[in-house]
């Protein structure tokens, strides 16, 4: 398919200009002022015109960090911690594949008419059924036709390490002392992962496997290493939880005697390939590492908040060259998958951690971190995360006659400080058109709603004996009234 983009709004250094986008099969095949209406590489008459007028053209932007299947309990958990808001998410989380298939569709629905045509999923795994949950989330995001990050969330050791110990006998951070709680074993993740690899890697046609251990709070360094291994192996894109938390720093220094970062850096797990969420709890040291190793951060503000995790000093990495991306994280702990809220928010949020407001981060620079950083993130800034002829397709056109972005002032910071509600008009993936006119044009939304509807109830407060079982301990740790 060939599609014409006419008298488009973008931005342009200081401004805006009017220009005409071709696509043509996945990709822009030529931007420019008064193109004319064919094909000229293929001198063909174009497919489809669409009109552009009073419309900002953007590339789509990429939702860096999230876990699909949470959509099943958003709004449900009360305000805790990660660490305790974690067990009440796993004591509840969704054991059939077929949910796992509606809420990854749920999850890129959202995520496309927010602005996002790339959605990176760091997959909740259903236990003793990893592949089915691997091969439903692919399902979804074939059908829906998003560019997907699949990187199923893996670990070796048991939930109940994930807390430092401070001294005490309760727990050791080594496999062998594993509980009888389910865990696979490094090797035979690893082997998942390879099946997975084979199974669904296919990045030309937008579903790409990364290789994503949840974190150093549940994962030997073995599973680091396989990991990094599997990445050479394939290309594959490196992913992880980093520092979400004070808890985990205090783990860090527990398992290793110092810096989680430095500790990744030894392991060989970082480089231009990681992704890595969160990022609160880091230091200026560990800031230089991922500068110098290319790494990405990957900014969730609304998870950071809802979970009351921290602020990540978000100023601080911009400052040092790292490279930020920005994520909705999982439903839970959001609860939403409005990429468009995650970039406002996590933009004016960081106005409150720093007086020299030159440091503030403008509504462009927000975008440019959304696309390119997204894409940088996932080591395909020369695919993806620009309007630039020869790159892939993945745009987004939004209506600048949206009630919420009107009157006209500034587009892009009407849709970054704004609250942009149905702004989006067009959504393009690798060329292939998935909104037109708002609506999605691959999947039924009607049908999903109701599936979602009745596959589900209202709830009244539930008891998570996992919960229950850590509370204790958490309040021990963090110096909190018992
Ligand atoms: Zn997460």
């Amino acid at each position: 398919m060939s599609y014409s983009i006419q008298t488009a709004l973008v931005p342009a250094p200081q401004s805006y200009e009017t220009v005409d986008l071709q696509i043509r099969q996945d990709k822009i095949a030529a931007i420019g002022a008064h193109l004319p209406p064919a094909d000229t590489v293929a001198d063909t008459i174009i497919d489809t015109v669409i009109d552009g007028r009073d419309k900002l053209l953007l590339p789509g932007f990429v939702n860096a960090h999230t876990h699909s299947s949470e959509l099943w309990q958003r709004g449900l958990i009360p305000p805790l911690p990660l660490e305790l808001w974690l067990a009440e998410l796993y004591d509840f989380a969704p054991l059939d594949p077929e949910q796992i298939y509606l809420s990854a569709l749920g999850t890129a629905v959202e995520t496309l008419l927010s602005g996002g045509t790339t959605v990176v999923d760091h997959l909740v795994l259903i236990p003793g059924r990893e592949a089915e949950t691997i091969a439903a989330a692919v399902r979804a995001y074939r059908e829906v036709g998003i560019r997907a990050y699949v990187a199923p969330l893996v670990q070796d050791q048991p939930f109940g390490t994930g807390l430092p110990t401070l001294g005490t006998a309760q727990a050791s951070h080594s496999p062998a002392s594993a509980s009888p709680e389910q865990v696979m074993s490094t090797e035979a993740v690893l082997d998942l992962l390879r099946d997975a690899v084979r199974q669904f890697h296919d990045p030309v046609a937008g579903i790409n496997l990364v290789v994503a251990p949840t974190g150093i709070q549940l994962c030997s360094d073995a599973l680091f290493e396989g990991c990094a291994a599997l990445s050479d192996q394939h290309g594959l894109c490196r992913h992880a939880h980093l520092l979400e938390t004070k808890a985990q720093k205090i783990l860090a220094q527990e398992k290793y005697g110092g810096s989680a970062v430095a500790h990744l850096k030894r392991l060989g797990y970082l480089n231009q390939r990681s992704s890595l969420a969160h990022c609160v709890w880091l230091d200026d040291y560990d800031i230089e590492i991922l500068a110098e190793t290319g790494a990405t951060v990957v900014h969730n503000p609304l998870s950071n908040l809802r979970l009351g995790s921290g602020i990540a000093p978000l100023l601080k990495y911009r400052q040092a060259g790292v490279n930020i991306a920005f994520g909705c994280d999982g439903s839970a702990s959001n609860d939403s998958q409005d990429l468009l809220e995650a970039i406002k928010i996590g933009s004016i949020l960081h106005n409150t951690t720093d007086f020299e407001y030159r440091h503030w981060i403008t509504p462009r620079e927000a975008v440019e971190m959304a696309a390119l950083g997204g894409a940088t993130g996932l080591n395909a800034a020369d695919q993806i995360g620009s309007l630039t002829v020869g790159k892939q397709a993945d745009l987004v056109l939004y209506d600048l006659r949206s009630l919420s972005l009107l009157p006209r002032t500034d587009p892009i910071g009407l849709l970054v400080l704004g609250r942009p509600t149905q702004a989006v008009h067009s959504v393009w993936v690798n060329g292939r058109q998935v909104v037109a006119q708002g609506e999605l044009c691959t999947i039924d939304v009607n049908q999903l709603r109701q599936e979602l509807f009745e596959r589900s109830a209202w709830q009244s407060p539930r008891q998570s004996a996992m919960r229950q079982s850590m509370e204790f301990r958490y309040r021990e740790l963090m110096g909190l009234a018992i």
